[in-house]
């Protein structure tokens, strides 16, 4: 059954047995960064202790074994979201740089003065900031696809905000303040429908549905590998090889490039074109590690015992009086947003640290989603793979226990 499964994926984070404040460990902070299985801590020990070396250009056994490590890492990673081709997996730092990549990319080849890059009101700043900048140097338009009071996207505002100067729809898989899963299968088709590409934001997603970038067809994918059980520093920015063709490189370096001269440089091929600089190569690796002891697990009955948490969480949360949810979209998983009347939600994520539960407390590098419900900040759980019913049980009793306090 399902406890024997969380039983066993338990068994194998070590940083889950552990006492904090003299109580055991509930680690609910999972879309800030999810722990690592002892797969993920054995193939960087491993990587270290034996492989060690710079890639790609060594003759010696162990470049060639680093090499190997981390092209089958990035092999991996091809398989885990369906890319047609591993040339079209790049390897980033995250989310973040994935972005900022597309965004220079799409700056240096497609934007003119008064053309529109639409974002939606649920990005995270990752997913703002990079466009505010391009806008400032192109001077291009941002557009905002507007949020519901049900943390919904207004899908019939983004068809009117599409107009002939849209050149990107940059839009979020999953929202990491509200949890609400987005239509993104939907909101490609109507932009391919007037023949403009797509960047899906995946950072909350990778873990908690399935992706596949062909069914998808989105343009661009990226992710961060810390939040799917792979270790910080590494993620991944899928793009179909047409447009990543058309890019100019992002950094210049060493391993991009094919030849140099000062006369002219000729720059490598993809992938490599945009892996300036000596890689994450522990990290790729770990990462290769954390999709395939994940893909393990990837099916219909962790999406489900995800949704029983969720379910058992919200039920329980608005038997507590003075709870507010904050995002109730009808297809959302693992996040949940919430405030309680009359405690600061800073101040209850120190009371709940106490209790040894690690939640987030703040903006959640959402900053417009906290000015359309008007709260200043929430307090966030979130789920992972290894949480279970007495996690649940443990914060639903540490928030009493902490309004009493309070009061
Ligand atoms: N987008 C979303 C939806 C996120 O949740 C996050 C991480 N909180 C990011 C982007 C940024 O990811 P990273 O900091 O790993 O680059």
């Amino acid at each position: 059954g399902r406890h024997c499964l969380t039983d066993e994926v338990r068994h194998q984070f070590p940083i889950l047995h552990q006492q904090v404040h003299g109580q055991p460990l509930v680690y609910l902070d999972n879309a800030a960064t999810t722990q690592k299985p002892n797969a993920v801590l054995q193939a960087l020990d491993h990587y270290y202790r034996c492989d060690n070396a710079n890639v790609h250009r060594g003759v010696h056994a162990l470049s060639e074994r680093a090499t190997w490590a981390m092209e089958s890492a990035r092999d991996t990673i091809q398989q885990f979201i369906n890319a047609a081709s591993r040339e079209e997996v790049v390897f980033v730092r995250g989310t973040t740089e994935g972005i900022n990549l597309v965004a220079h990319g799409v700056a240096e080849s497609i934007l003119q003065p008064g053309d529109e890059i639409v974002i939606s009101a649920m990005e995270h700043h990752s997913n703002i900031v990079p466009w505010q900048l391009v806008c400032q140097r192109t001077q291009a338009v941002l557009k905002v696809i507007p949020i519901l009071p049900s943390g919904e996207l207004d899908l019939e505002a983004y068809q009117q905000l599409l107009s002939e100067r849209s050149r990107l729809v940059a839009i979020s898989h999953i929202s990491n303040a509200l949890g609400t899963i987005n239509p993104v299968a939907k909101i490609i088709s109507i932009a391919h429908d007037h023949g403009i590409p797509v960047l899906v934001d995946g950072a909350q997603a990778v873990a908690h549905t399935p992706v596949d970038v062909q069914a998808l067809d989105c343009d661009f994918y990226v992710f961060s590998g810390h939040k799917v059980y792979g270790p910080t520093g590494i993620g991944v920015l899928y793009g179909k090889q047409v447009w990543l063709d058309r890019f100019p490189p992002y950094q210049g370096g060493g391993e991009m490039i094919r030849r140099v001269s000062f006369d002219h440089t000729e720059f490598n091929t993809l992938p490599y074109k945009f892996e300036a600089g000596t890689p994450a190569i522990a990290e790729a690796v770990g990462l290769g590690a954390a999709l395939q002891w994940f893909s393990h697990y990837r099916q219909h009955s962790l999406w489900e015992h995800e949704a029983t948490l969720l379910y058992q969480l919200q039920a329980q949360l608005k038997t507590l009086s003075g709870v507010t949810i904050i995002g109730n979209a009808k297809e959302k998983t693992a996040v949940c947003s919430f405030t309680v009347a009359g405690i600061h939600p800073h101040d209850l994520g120190t009371l709940l640290d106490h209790c040894g539960i690690a939640v987030r407390a703040g903006h959640h590098c959402a900053m417009p989603v906290m000015d359309f419900f008007n709260v200043p900040a929430t307090v966030r759980a979130s789920l992972a793979i290894y949480n279970t019913t007495e996690d649940i049980a443990r914060l639903i009793k540490g928030l009493e226990q902490s309004m009493e306090f309070w009061q």
